[in-house]
């Protein structure tokens, strides 16, 4: 297999599959390189993206891929990529299978880990019952008995929000609730209770969330909780080439998805909390614009 290319992009989900079909089609010589893990694969449906709503996250990720084949530029390759380092005026790039690659220009899409609670029955629930965003799963959740689980300002603010789509709602802080007494006068005015009990887990039928379990061993029916969790870059690649990372944890890039080196470009949810397919797509088509733009004008000297 070829070792050198213009562009890897490392991560071949939703915003590198983008980035490498807009390449592909640009004649621009592009690998990526994919691990298989991608942020929604727990999730059994994905909406909110035209043409595949409601369509299984890995069926629209395959149909992404099958596209790159007809395009000669573009490999894929399953791998993991452990090491990147810059020499001279390339990146080598090691994966953990030993195989070094090169290119000139590298775009992250490698999303981002979700740090999900260690709590007994989380992780079954998590991306079916236990969700993130409304706009991806709040149709299908809308007018059941729904959660929150936050606390303080995050979580009035989501209440605020998610009571659109449902007005049977609570807040579990799991702790205190650092809230403010104003805000518990208003959410209280709406009938969204908040209640501080420490959960010991979450009670399902294989993902459905059916109630919460409490420290004190009572419990409270539920269909669905909303949870806001932290992420984390799911490796230090970044970081270790020194690029901008923001204090939330985030590659810094500009609106044309270059990072603070002009060789890196990011794209999709390792780049911004505002998690979507299309955001992702649509990030992935500008990094892909911008590399080829390089490749072209490097390659051809019109000075
Ligand atoms: C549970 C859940 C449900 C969701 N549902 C929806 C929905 O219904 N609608 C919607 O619009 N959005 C939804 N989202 C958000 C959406 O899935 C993401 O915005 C989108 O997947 C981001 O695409 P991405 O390519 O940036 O990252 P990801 O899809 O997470 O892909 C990152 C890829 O990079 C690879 N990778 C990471 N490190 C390496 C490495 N070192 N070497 C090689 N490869 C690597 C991973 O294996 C993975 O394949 C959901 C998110 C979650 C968590």
């Amino acid at each position: 297999m070829k070792k050198q290319f213009e562009v890897i992009i490392i991560g071949g989900s939703f915003a590198g599959l983008s980035a490498g079909l807009t390449l592909g089609r640009s004649l621009t010589p592009t690998l990526i390189i994919d691990s298989g893990e991608p942020c929604n694969a727990p999730t059994p449906h994905a909406h909110n993206l035209i043409t595949h709503d409601g369509k299984v996250p890995g069926e629209i990720a395959h149909l992404g891929k099958k596209d790159l084949e007809k395009y000669d530029h573009v490999e894929f390759i399953n791998n993991r990529v452990v090491h990147i380092e810059q020499k001279e005026d390339q990146f080598l790039i090691l994966t953990d299978t030993d195989e070094e690659y090169f290119a000139e220009q590298i775009i992250f899409a490698t999303g981002v880990k979700d740090l999900l609670p260690e709590t007994k029955g989380f992780k079954e629930c998590w991306g079916k019952t236990i969700i993130h965003c409304p706009y991806c799963h709040g149709y299908e959740a809308k007018n059941t008995k729904t959660g929150i689980l936050a606390k303080g300002e995050q979580a009035f603010e989501k209440a605020k929000m998610i009571f659109h789509w449902t007005k049977d709602l609570t807040i579990f802080t799991n702790g205190p609730h650092e809230m403010t007494a104003e805000q518990l006068e208003i959410l209280s005015k709406k009938n969204i209770s908040v209640l501080e009990k420490e959960i010991k887990s979450y009670l399902h039928d294989e993902g459905k969330l059916e109630a919460l379990e409490f420290m004190d061993n009572t419990r409270m029916e539920l269909d669905h909780l909303y949870a806001l969790l932290p992420t984390a870059q799911p490796n230090s690649l970044a970081i270790d080439l020194g690029i901008e990372i923001s204090e939330s944890g985030h590659i810094v890039t500009n609106e044309f998805q270059t990072t603070s080196q002009p060789k890196i470009l990011a794209a999709g949810d390792g780049t911004t909390p505002m998690r979507s397919l299309s955001q992702a797509i649509a990030q992935g088509n500008i990094a892909g614009v911008v590399a080829n733009r390089t490749y072209i004008q490097n390659k051809y000297d019109f000075e």
